[in-house]
């Protein structure tokens, strides 16, 4: 019996969608390791967590951090629904696509448009597995709204989108619609 049943359930799934998905630890790779001194330099500090709390798809690949192996079953299938999101995005834009919009507009730190929207469709998901699985007074809860803030207003993804009142109206409007779907008051 797994220890992470509704996790690796989620996996097979996304695995049928994308039979070459696979989940790998950052630290066995080069690349990810050179990627995480790399925004350790262009952020000055500011995203240092990269290996240890970031979970990042490239290609079929879902890098995970080293705090994964601790992550409980609730806590992975949120994160993978967030990353499923990902998936898609790439399969939407191409690879390369998906990395210029990822990386590009407007600018690559401070005011990267592109990303913001990519990393807002993929917390959107986040929002609804979280009320999924906690329900809805966890999707409500404040210091989640402050931590996702947080994703678009700080150095964790460059600073992507600085403007927090705007980060907090889409949040209110996913709620709004999760709200109208599951018809909750
Ligand atoms: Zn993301």
């Amino acid at each position: 019996m797994s220890e992470h049943p509704r996790s690796d359930a989620l996996v097979a799934e996304i695995q049928r969608e994308f039979p070459r998905f696979r989940l790998r630890p950052k630290s066995t790779s080069a690349l990810q390791r050179a990627i995480d001194v790399a925004l350790k330099i262009v952020t000055l500090g500011a995203q240092r967590e990269y290996l240890t709390r970031y979970h990042t798809v490239l290609g079929d690949t879902l890098w995970l951090p080293s705090r994964w192996p601790d992550s409980p079953d609730d806590a992975r299938y949120v994160l993978l629904r967030h990353e499923r999101v990902h998936l898609r995005q790439r399969r939407r834009y191409g690879f390369l696509g998906m990395a210029l919009i990822y990386l590009l507009p407007i600018l690559p730190l401070g005011l990267a448009w592109g990303r913001a929207r990519l990393e807002w469709e993929a917390y959107t998901e986040t929002l609804r597995a979280t009320a999924e699985v906690h329900g809805l007074a966890a999707a409500r809860d404040p210091a989640l709204h402050d931590y996702l803030v947080a994703q678009f207003t700080s150095g964790a993804y460059g600073w992507m989108w600085p403007f927090p009142r705007m980060i907090r109206r889409w949040i209110a409007e996913v709620l709004a619609d999760i709200e109208r779907e599951t018809g909750a008051r």
